[in-house]
């Protein structure tokens, strides 16, 4: 039996650090295992501008412990104002890696989002022109859409479309929740790529309404059904190269989910690696762990992988259950299993 697994070192594609006391709480968690992350904008207010990317990443690397080795890939929010050549010069600079989409209203502070596409569609075009990734929260927001479909409506209505009428733009779909998501990527040329999230790898949605609802596991895109869950893990333990980690690790603290309306969003970042480890190994598939975490990330940004490595040794623990910030306790996503593996 295996006991020791050394991978290069992983990379988080979709992360969200949020700011000040809770980034300085929480980027530690990540900055331990992860040599690199797609940093989400989704910030009061959100990061729109290249000059705003470029403050928040010089509060992330001030927030950093003595001695992390991180990087931060920045992204820009996308809104109806968006400037062509502001995105532009800000990836000439090297500063920012990827554009963020999101319906208006789709998730945690996502009102500025877009609400007519028709709006962005210069934007698109000069992502496509000079190769910069659309990072894409695919779900609708209309109202008469069920909650558990808006992800398959989102593909038919407004992903397919903008692929179609923006060719050559690279696009991630972002925390993919369903197998209708799977097989859309599946059947894609290479300017595909999708994120898969640890918490989908494990959640079902029995897992958040079953038995009493548990707040600590909802986040958006919502879990779906057990079929969904599957598709999931078959997908990102195939080793296909368009499927690569991100995340989607949200910090909200516990007065904010334990709430009559709480917050959406899953913290993943402390145990992400034992987690993914052991689920895995489950899948008879710790060979290709390092695909998920390590090589496809960067083969599809374009970036090197990373030198360093990162070993996990079959072990238990520990992890905390919370984490302490000036705001209040955060809890970390519970599996519902001891990890069989940790990060040595
Ligand atoms: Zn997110």
């Amino acid at each position: 039996m295996t006991q020791t697994l050394t991978i290069r070192r992983p990379d988080d594609w979709h992360l969200h650090l949020r700011d000040g006391a809770m980034l300085e709480a929480v980027l530690p968690h990540s900055a331990a295992h992860f040599a690199r992350a797609i940093i989400m904008p989704n910030l009061v207010p959100p990061v729109v501008t290249g000059a705003q990317a470029a403050e928040y990443r010089e509060r992330i690397l001030a927030a950093l412990p003595e001695g992390a080795v991180f990087e931060p890939l920045m992204t820009l929010y996308l809104t109806e104002e968006t400037d062509p050549a502001d995105v532009a010069a800000a990836h000439a600079s090297g500063l920012v890696k990827a554009v963020k989409l999101y319906p208006a209203g789709a998730t945690t502070n996502s009102s500025r989002g877009v609400r007519d596409f028709d709006k962005v569609r210069g934007v698109l075009e000069r992502m496509a022109e000079i190769g910069l990734p659309l990072c894409v929260h695919g779900e609708v927001t209309d109202p008469d859409i069920d909650i558990f479909d808006r992800e398959a409506v989102f593909i038919d209505r407004v992903l397919d479309p903008i692929r179609r009428a923006t060719p050559g733009l690279r696009v991630v779909m972002e925390h993919i929740t369903t197998s209708d998501a799977v097989d859309y990527a599946r059947a894609q040329d290479d300017t595909l790529g999708a994120t898969i999230t640890t918490h989908h790898l494990v959640i079902n949605r029995n897992h958040i309404l079953s038995g009493g609802i548990r707040p600590h596991y909802y986040c958006l895109p919502v879990a779906k059904r057990e079929t969904h869950r599957l598709a999931l893990r078959k997908a990102a333990t195939s080793g296909a190269a368009r499927f690569f980690l991100g995340t989607d690790s949200a910090p909200h603290t516990d007065a904010n989910k334990l709430l009559p309306c709480g917050c959406a969003g899953c913290f993943t970042a402390p145990n992400t690696m034992a987690i993914l480890a052991h689920v895995f190994e489950e899948e008879h598939a710790l060979d290709r762990l390092e695909r998920f975490t390590s090589l496809n990330g960067p083969a599809f940004y374009d970036l090197p992988v990373n030198a360093a490595t990162l070993t996990l040794e079959r072990a238990t623990g520990p992890c905390p259950e919370r984490v302490a910030t000036e705001d209040g306790p955060v809890t970390v996503f519970d599996p519902g299993f001891t990890p069989a593996w940790r990060v040595a």
